[in-house]
């Protein structure tokens, strides 16, 4: 068998066509399985990092309720008593483009609700 192998080392014969087609190929299917597993990861890790980001939200609004004993209007008002660092951020609106002074309103408060509970505002679509 080694001595075989060795043999098969030393020739001097490349691959066939048909050979490299066949490996070309494989590796086309392979592709093709594995990009659409990746979108679909990627919409899921989307979703999941807006969930977070909404029962954050709940949470600073549970805590604003305990501070102040009455619900926030709005995620500026959380934001204001610094219950929020920062304005939250949908990961499907891009990520970054929102701050003090150009709110999209990723997120809305849902007054509504008994307890208020937030809300996105962005289409997951
Ligand atoms: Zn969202």
């Amino acid at each position: 068998m080694y001595y075989r192998f060795c043999r098969l080392l030393k020739s001097q014969k490349g691959f066939t066509l048909v050979e490299l087609m066949v490996v070309l190929i494989i590796i086309a299917i392979l592709v093709a399985i594995a990009i659409p597993l990746y979108a679909g990861t990627q919409n899921n890790a989307r979703n999941r990092a807006c969930d977070a980001n909404i029962r954050t939200i709940n949470g600073a609004i549970a805590q604003y309720y305990a501070e102040f004993s009455e619900y926030p209007d709005s995620i500026d008002d959380l934001v204001d008593a610094h219950f929020l660092k920062d304005y939250p951020d949908c990961p499907w609106d891009g990520v970054g483009d929102n701050d003090a002074d150009g709110y999209t309103a990723d997120y809305s408060i849902d007054t509504n609700e008994d307890p208020p509970v937030a809300q996105c505002d962005v289409d997951h679509s």
